[in-house]
């Protein structure tokens, strides 16, 4: 089962965000039966999700340590003794 190449065009577009109302809806209705196209929708969605996910990490690994050493030493008290009770 192959699908026609403008349905393959409406996914990137969709995903790129980037889709006039009226393509969508027809490629809605495209994902509704046909399967393939589902789960290659579902696959690009997984991969995007993944690497917004891990553009998160390119904060210093140490930021928060970093964040805490830098309070005055007093406040530091306060808010752990905040946690304690
Ligand atoms: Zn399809």
């Amino acid at each position: 089962m192959s699908c026609p190449e403008h349905i393959v065009q409406l996914i990137h577009k969709y995903l790129d965000g980037d889709i006039p109302s009226e393509d969508e809806s027809r490629l809605k209705k495209h994902i509704q039966s046909c399967e393939g196209c589902r789960k290659h929708l579902h696959e690009m969605e997984k991969s995007i999700a993944l690497v917004q996910s891990t553009s998160h990490l390119t904060a210093p690994a140490n930021f928060t340590a970093n964040v805490l050493a830098n309070l005055p030493k007093e406040k530091r008290t306060v808010s752990i003794n905040r946690w304690v009770k």
